[in-house]
């Protein structure tokens, strides 16, 4: 007997959560979710298609895994703590194994962060996968793209650049066992994003804006530009090159994978600079911030190379645009 949708969701996707705040969770019409007082709501969606987000025959595990992944990055940017995510899934068959590894990869990363499922939509169609996910952040404290000012100083998390170069390594379509180390990592990076939970949370009181990294850099840091008004200048020899990259790529190649890459999910902000001591405190023990420049006034990103200007070739990922913009 082929699953039916309501087996689908039982052996699936009805697994409880330690929460206590979920109130009325899988099974009902929809959840009762209990918000603490003085906390903003924080509410995200994103959808991942096949074919698009990720290679057609991608397994099931880091599927779930990147569609829970990029929505606790999107909170992460915002400086809150993830709390509910609901999920809206559109499979062409109900393939028991795949389902079996798509709910390990989404409950692997979900416990990590304490986030719980509490409801979703189960259908039949091209392969489609939307999570929702609200997060909880104490009323004063939480960042948007806007608000960064002139002269405020740029950071940027981990390693920008490596999901890309493993995207890239992934479609040349070599052998695993083929692979060197340093290939590895960057296919790693691409297949299980980590996106920067903790992180976020500590920049609330410290950060002045903040945006995450899924279409590259440049193209990101952009964004967060226009909405705060004022322009960035970017210091190229401070980029973080991580030794994977820079193992596999020649030096210009690897510039562009850290400016252009998309698929990170690194946290790109801004901070005072009244602020970067604290910073420095804060983030001790988590994944490595770089400082790579600072806010200016004006509009959209300059770039200079050990103090002189300089010109890079951009591009970045727009899924209107024909391709590559
Ligand atoms: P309704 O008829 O109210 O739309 P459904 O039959 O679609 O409800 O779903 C039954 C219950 O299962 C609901 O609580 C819904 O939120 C939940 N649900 C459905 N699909 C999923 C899923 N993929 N993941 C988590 N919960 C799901
Ligand atoms: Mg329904």
């Amino acid at each position: 007997m082929p699953l039916g949708e309501f087996d689908i969701i039982e052996r699936f996707f009805s697994r409880g959560s330690r929460r206590a705040d979920v109130i009325l969770g899988v099974g009902d019409d929809g959840a009762v979710l209990d918000v603490p007082a003085q906390t903003r709501l924080v509410a995200a969606m994103d959808t991942l298609v096949e074919g698009v987000h990720f290679p057609s025959g991608t397994a099931g595990s880091y599927i779930g895994h990147r569609a829970l992944a990029v929505n606790l990055s999107d909170i992460a940017a915002m400086g809150a703590a993830p709390a509910w995510a609901t999920l809206s899934l559109a499979i062409p068959a109900a393939d028991e194994v795949w389902l079996e590894q798509f709910a390990r990869g989404f409950y692997e990363l979900a416990e990590l962060h304490g986030v719980a499922l509490v409801g979703g939509d189960t259908v039949r169609g091209p392969l489609v996968v939307t999570v929702g996910i609200l997060g909880l952040v104490s009323e004063s404290s939480w960042l948007s793209r806007a608000g960064a000012r002139s002269d405020d100083l740029i950071y940027v998390s981990g390693s920008p650049g490596e999901a890309a170069a493993g995207l890239g390594i992934l479609q040349e379509g070599g052998r695993r066992a083929d692979r060197t180390d340093a290939e590895s990592r960057l296919v790693e990076r691409f297949l299980l994003p980590e996106p920067r939970v903790e992180l976020g949370q500590v920049l609330g009181g410290l950060a002045s804006a903040a945006i995450d990294v899924s279409d590259g850099l440049a193209v990101d840091l952009g964004r967060l530009c226009a909405a705060s008004g004022c322009g960035a200048c970017i210091e190229l020899e401070s980029l973080p090159v991580s030794r994977a990259l820079r193992a596999r790529f020649p030096a210009d190649r690897c510039e562009q994978f850290v400016l252009s890459g998309g698929d990170d999910y690194e946290l790109l902000f801004t901070v005072p600079p009244a602020n970067a001591d604290d910073l420095k405190a804060v983030t001790r023990g988590m994944t490595e911030c770089r400082q790579i420049g600072r806010m200016v006034d004006g509009t959209g990103l300059t770039f200079t190379r050990h103090g002189r200007p300089a010109r890079v070739e951009l591009s970045g990922f727009d899924h209107f645009a024909a391709r590559e913009s």
